[in-house]
């Protein structure tokens, strides 16, 4: 038994597993192969009331990140795409919870924590992306609102979502930095989303680009006070970060998974692959690597739970994130190394968890604005 998790946390992990390997493990590769949002996937994790798991009590949630933490792994162990479903549900309550007003809560949250609405995140743009600093959607002000314009890109799930959360300048034209965030809801006028990306991996989900042509936001549809809500959604979005770090585990598990029942099945030289030591110490490097990052992720998410943040929680969760979405990179591709001709072929399901592996090194601050982040800890400023 973990020494992390309490008896709740291990219902949950023993009811997730179960429902990951019965009802979610035989949609995952049709889900990638056709990259069509998994609405099933949707409607049966609304069901099984998955989506409240890290809300506030006063929501009917947990209060936990590492309740969340464990469905996203047992959940990403099988499908990616499924696990994403989680996520993308979540990236919007931090920073609507630590930065929204009433209102807003109110508006948001009880329909975001039961999966009747949807949401998406909009930072990234075409010259940045690391670099928040250097966005250029701009919102001008006009009497009581403001107006958007401007295009970003890579927003996950906007083709489905019912608002988006935007960040935009507000400063002087061509200045950097003072940002705001902005709730803009579907169908504002002059808010359109573009065409989808085709991704190697994360296929499921769609990503896309939007563009605003002057669109009116409300000053009640901007986060938090004027000039602070960025800082404060950009902090939410740190504290959650042991939610990434949790998909790179499951994702590496699940590798694992594969590649034992691959070599333990099939012959050469007389004998099975699992018993050449060569691919005994693979396997075995694979679980010490998982079974570190586990220990990481769930070091870093009872940190969360337990109310640390700020520069404490920072270098912690991003070790998490760096470490667990390196280790699954690592173990999925040398579980493609050990399926031989088989890894390459999409008869198998393994080179899905490779595309997949290296999506979670580059979203939500690369792995090495991370490694920034524990570099600027330890060493001196
Ligand atoms: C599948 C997918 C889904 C996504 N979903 C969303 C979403 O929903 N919303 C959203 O806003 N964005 C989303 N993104 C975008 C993602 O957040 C960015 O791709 C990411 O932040 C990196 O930005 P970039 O691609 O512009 O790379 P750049 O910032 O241009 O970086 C290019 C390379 O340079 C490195 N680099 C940059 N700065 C430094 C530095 N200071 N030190 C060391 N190395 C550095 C980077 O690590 C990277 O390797 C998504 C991306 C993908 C692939």
């Amino acid at each position: 038994m973990s020494q992390w998790l309490n008896e709740d946390q291990i219902q949950i992990q023993e009811l997730v597993r179960r429902v990951a390997r019965e009802r979610v493990a035989p949609r995952a590769q049709d889900i990638d192969r056709e990259a069509k949002y998994p609405q099933d996937m949707f409607d049966m994790l609304r069901e099984l009331g998955l989506f409240i798991l890290p809300f506030p009590k006063e929501y009917g949630g947990t209060d936990s990140l590492l309740s969340a933490c464990i469905a996203v792994e047992e959940i990403g162990r099988v499908c990616y795409n499924t696990a994403y479903l989680l996520v993308l549900q979540w990236v919007p309550i931090g920073a609507i919870l630590a930065g929204g007003s009433k209102e807003q809560k109110d508006k948001y949250l009880p329909g975001l924590s039961t999966g009747v609405l949807r949401g998406a995140f909009s930072l990234t743009e075409p010259q940045s992306g690391s670099d928040v600093a250097g966005i250029r959607t701009r919102a001008k002000r006009d009497g009581k609102g403001y107006r958007l314009s401007g295009s970003k890109i890579w927003c996950t799930n906007s083709g489905n979502a019912d608002f988006v959360l935007v960040a935009a300048m507000t400063g002087a034209e061509g200045s950097r930095g003072k940002i705001n965030m902005f709730i803009v809801e579907k169908g504002t006028p002059g808010f359109e989303v573009g065409p989808k990306e085709d991704k190697m991996g994360a296929r499921g989900v769609g990503s896309h680009a939007l563009f605003f042509d002057d669109v009116y936001v409300p000053e009640e549809n901007r986060l938090g006070y004027e000039d602070t809500g960025f800082r404060v959604t950009m902090a939410a979005l740190n504290d959650s970060r042991p939610i990434m770090a949790a998909r790179g585990v499951g994702l590496a598990q699940g590798a694992m998974d594969h590649a034992i029942e691959f070599i333990t099945g099939r012959r050469a030289f007389g004998q099975a692959i699992s018993d050449f030591q060569g691919v005994r110490w693979m396997i075995a490097d694979m679980a010490i690597q998982i079974a570190a990052a586990r220990n990481l992720t769930y070091e870093a998410a009872s940190a969360v739970d337990r109310g640390v943040r700020g520069a404490a929680l920072g270098p912690l969760a991003a070790t998490a994130k760096c470490f667990a979405t390196d280790t699954a990179m690592k173990v999925a591709t040398d579980a493609v190394q050990l399926f031989g001709a088989a890894g390459i072929s999409n008869e198998y399901p393994i080179n899905r968890y490779f595309r997949d592996a290296k999506v979670l090194q580059i979203i939500e601050g690369t792995n090495q604005i991370q490694r920034n982040i524990v570099a600027r800890s330890v060493l001196p400023h």
